[in-house]
């Protein structure tokens, strides 16, 4: 076992943050490395929904505060408790979180951990004692572990796991957001006011709205936990997106990531204008500088590799369709599940042996997640399926 471990980190998302909690907090030399310049240089989406479990994960991996703060500033809504103007809606650990918030929260305290403007390249093995990053810039970082949290496009499970492969669904998705104000919030009927309203059109068009409303003002839940935390962004708002197979969609794959917000807005308005009234005045609130487009993809499950210094969490082998709204659970619970190995490794056991039980049970619940996502996807959204 190293005397001491030293953990490298590449990529500074949800799963690749929440994992250098976890690891800061048990003592353990961990260093993240982030390909953006700084954590609002790129949209990264809007809403995620979090399930118990992966709350039970930031219960762990976080220091109390912290965990409390995203508590705080989710929401479980409900209308009545919007209109009400109530902070305490029911106690549902199903619930909404702005992404962006979460991510700050994650970052909080790491400020010595996670270095920006770091872009991975590759890596390089040293023999079996040592793994190092290599980084555009001509810079490396070394450590007794490789974590590849670099999302779907990860450099390092290409180079790694070149078979591994990601497939495209054929799904497009246009995603934006509206302030979640009282005149918007009167247009949403009461049955679509809750965590996630999935409207299925005609050839599985989809419309996604999900409200994101702090249960407490953001800005104050944050100066009484974390006082030198600054949130970026805490208003309430409507996630809004349209889906809809590629071939139903009026633009060419190099067309959608040229395209204004103007054009995405009106193409989702036009392509829901026969739809149920209500649903198509939602589309249309859309502000037009929020909206980009996503092309969903997928990981395609495959066995079991040998396990080395080098492993992955999260969307870097795992990436799922949005349908089940898991994957950024999933790589929660792969933080947590990793970090639970490397405190054994410093508490003496042997690293090999203690990556491979964390990739054994991530294999496992990860593809699961990818196969179940990837079955509700074809059924609400139409898209391709997995090979066999
Ligand atoms: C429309 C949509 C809705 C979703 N909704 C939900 C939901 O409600 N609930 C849910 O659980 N999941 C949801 N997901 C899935 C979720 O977004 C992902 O599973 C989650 O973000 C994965 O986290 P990650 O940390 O693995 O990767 P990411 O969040 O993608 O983070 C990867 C990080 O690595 C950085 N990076 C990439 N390449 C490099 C490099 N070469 N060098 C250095 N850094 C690099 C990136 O800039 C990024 O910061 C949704 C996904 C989509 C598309």
């Amino acid at each position: 076992m190293p005397e001491n471990l030293r953990v490298v980190v590449v990529g500074a998302g949800l799963g690749g943050l929440a994992l250098a909690q976890g690891l800061r907090r048990s003592g353990i030399d961990v260093a993240v490395y982030e390909r953006e310049e700084s954590p609002t240089s790129r949209l990264q989406g809007y809403r995620l929904r979090l399930t118990p479990e992966g709350l039970d994960v930031l219960e762990r991996l976080l220091p109390p505060p912290l965990s409390q703060l995203v508590w705080e500033t989710s929401s479980s809504p409900s209308r009545a408790a919007f209109l009400s103007g109530q902070t305490e809606p029911a106690v549902d650990r199903n619930v909404a979180v702005n992404r962006l918030t979460l991510r700050q929260i994650l970052l909080h305290g790491l400020d010595d951990v996670v270095e920006f403007g770091r872009e991975c390249t590759g890596y390089r093995a040293n023999g079996d004692k040592t793994v190092t990053a290599l980084f555009a810039d001509g810079s490396h970082a070394t450590g007794d572990v490789l974590v590849a949290a670099d999302g779907v496009n990860s450099v390092i499970r290409r180079q790694y796991l070149p078979k591994a492969h990601v497939m495209d669904t054929g799904v497009r998705i246009l995603y934006g957001r509206f302030p979640l104000t009282p005149e918007a919030a009167e247009l949403i009927p009461e049955e679509m006011f809750t965590l996630y309203s999935g409207i299925t059109g005609p050839d599985r068009q989809h419309v996604g709205i999900a409200p994101v409303h702090s249960r407490r003002p953001a800005k104050e839940a944050a100066a009484q936990h974390a006082p030198a935390l600054e949130l970026t962004s805490t208003d309430d708002y409507v996630m809004c997106l349209f889906g809809a197979r590629t071939e139903m969609l009026p633009f060419t794959d190099e067309e959608l990531r040229k395209a204004t917000g103007k054009q995405l807005r009106d193409t989702a308005v036009a392509m829901t204008r026969e739809w149920n009234p209500a649903v198509s005045a939602l589309v249309e609130l859309t502000n037009t500088e929020t909206l980009f487009p996503i092309f969903m993809r997928s990981s395609v499950p495959f066995p079991q590799w040998p396990t080395t210094a080098v492993t992955l969490i999260g969307d870097a082998i795992h990436a799922m369709s949005p349908a089940v709204g898991v994957g950024a659970n999933i790589a929660l619970r792969d933080a947590d599940t990793l970090a639970a190995r490397l405190i054994d490794v410093k508490r003496g056991t042997e690293l090999i042996p203690a990556l491979r039980a964390y990739e054994t049970a991530m294999i496992d619940y990860g593809f699961d997640a990818v196969r179940t996502s990837a079955h509700y996807g074809r059924l609400r959204l139409g898209q391709s399926p997995l090979p066999e």
